[in-house]
């Protein structure tokens, strides 16, 4: 952070104004364009997840992107399976 010569604070580098979360490091979203916590990981493939983007499985539990992870059987989110579940359901 810089002070200007009218007193404001300049950043001294152009950020994108969506990764400006409290200067903490902002992990993105795997999935989407949102900034995760990264907190939740995939149980796949190790990456980020927003709370928007997280599957989880029915069966067991498990987290999952919804690139890597969770069959979805009827349509509906919440009856996602992760690829294990899913082989004892088929
Ligand atoms: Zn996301
Ligand atoms: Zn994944
Ligand atoms: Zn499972």
């Amino acid at each position: 952070m810089l002070i200007g010569p009218d007193g404001r604070l300049i950043r001294s580098r152009a950020q994108a104004p969506e990764a400006d979360l409290s200067g903490a490091t902002a992990i993105a979203c795997s999935s989407c364009v949102r900034a995760a916590d990264g907190k939740v990981v995939c149980s796949q493939c190790e990456r980020a997840l927003c709370g928007q983007c997280v599957r989880t499985c029915w069966g067991c539990g498990a987290v999952a992107c919804a690139l890597c992870g969770l069959v979805d059987c009827s349509g509906v989110w919440e009856k996602a399976l992760c690829t294990s579940c899913a082989m004892f359901e088929a």
